[in-house]
């Protein structure tokens, strides 16, 4: 005999079943869905009605064929609603909102005088409406708020339990925002939600096994691993930038030293810049860029090495790992072959088998995307998705209702 706690169950990994697999192949009949998950056609029928029903799911258009009408097809209807991510910087925050697809539809920076925490809510809480106006979406529902950090998260994602660079320790800031919002609210290590954003819409969409690299201010590399983000004991998994380079070398902001970051990540490869040269406020990193370009040799030189020493860093990941592919973001993407070209000679010789290929994610606003994700994950019912508990049973509400505009329209 079943019970109820079981068919709810069921239910809910057969609807997570479909929308995966509509996620990732796109339109599909109820009857190549049933084919697809093994599902019977009852099951199918059931769960789509339900999804169509909450505005998830539409009904696409039928293709005529030579064998006559072919079935109706079903799809995701990611503009049901809105996301809007929020990725925490030293002085700004990048803001977007996109669609349930992670695709953008508005984005902004603000300034971030302080960084504290109840700075941070303040700026964050005070920026919704107009990111919500902007967006211009006035019947999509708000189906919650993603923000992104450098940092080791609680694994229910919404306690900053340690970040460095903003000097926070057990910060409940998903709770602070969603009390101020009503809204569900997540808090990821900006790294990590990076990695969701690209397993569920990006370069690792199809890939079941994948490390997804970033450069920028720090070095950090997520790992999805059987198709889970891999938060490892603590969430602090990843932490690829603090692996020792050299051994009591430079100090890190972790406070150790030696650390992989504290010489190769981006902001490390301007503060050497400006110590071989001499010069500060206009060695930023436009100059870095325009040196590079016209290949002044010790801005190359630092950029290969940094490419090489990541690189090998890389390899021995890999080894330890073994993804099928290797997504590589951040800002230093941005410095394109002269940085990539000696990383990925450094990857390949270091790798005990053939190096997995290295995919360079060149959109925009993707760190701000990442956080939008960790809204978008929830509608996957992936592992992760924590988040805050207190609208859990009301996740989406009309996004007009947080700009106050809902009875003048
Ligand atoms: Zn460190």
């Amino acid at each position: 005999m079943k019970l109820k706690g079981d068919q709810t169950t069921t239910r809910a990994l057969n609807r997570r079943l479909i929308l995966n697999l509509l996620r990732q192949h796109g339109p599909k009949s109820r009857a190549d869905l049933a084919i697809a998950t093994g599902l019977s056609p009852a099951a199918v029928t059931f769960v789509i009605g339900d999804l169509i029903e909450e505005g998830i799911v539409k009904e696409g258009t039928a293709v005529s064929g030579l064998t006559g009408r072919r079935p109706i097809p079903v799809e995701i209807d990611y503009n049901h609603g809105i996301a809007l991510g929020f990725k925490l910087m030293a002085d700004t925050i990048e803001c977007v909102a996109t669609d349930l697809a992670t695709n953008p539809i508005a984005a902004m920076r603000v300034p971030l005088p302080l960084s504290t925490p109840e700075t941070v809510t303040n700026v964050l809480v005070d920026t919704v409406p107009t990111l919500i106006n902007l967006a211009d979406r006035p019947h999509a529902k708000l189906a919650g708020v993603g923000i992104a950090m450098p940092g080791v998260m609680s694994h229910d994602q919404t306690v900053c339990v340690r970040s460095n660079r903003f000097d926070w320790n057990n910060v409940p800031l998903a709770e602070m925002v969603a009390s101020r919002l009503s809204v569900p609210v997540w808090l990821e290590d900006d790294t990590n939600a990076y990695a969701i954003a690209q397993q569920l819409f990006g370069l690792g969409r199809q890939h079941r096994n994948m490390a997804v690299l970033a450069v920028g201010v720090g070095i950090a590399c997520a790992q999805v691993i059987e198709g889970k983000l891999y938060r490892g004991a603590n969430g602090a998994a990843g932490k690829m930038g603090h692996t020792i380079f050299e051994p009591n070398g430079r100090p890190c902001e972790c406070g150790k030293r030696g650390c992989l970051m504290a010489y190769h990540s981006e902001a490390s490869m301007l503060r050497r810049w400006k110590e071989q040269t001499g010069g500060g406020e206009d060695k930023g990193r436009a100059e870095f860029r325009v040196a590079l370009v016209s290949e002044d040799p010790v801005v190359v030189a630092i950029v290969e090495e940094a490419g090489r020493c990541i690189g090998t860093a890389l390899a021995n990941l890999v080894n330890i790992t073994d993804p099928e592919v290797i997504v590589a973001g951040g800002e230093a993407v941005s410095l394109g072959e002269p940085f990539l070209a000696p990383l990925r000679q450094a990857l390949a010789a270091g790798t005990f088998r053939t190096a997995p290929p290295l995919l360079p994610d060149w959109e925009d606003n993707s760190w701000a995307r990442g956080a939008a994700a960790l809204v978008t994950q929830k509608m996957y019912d992936f592992e992760s998705s924590g988040g805050t508990k207190n609208f859990e049973l009301a996740p989406a509400i009309a996004a007009s209702a947080i700009t106050g505009s809902s009875s003048l329209m």
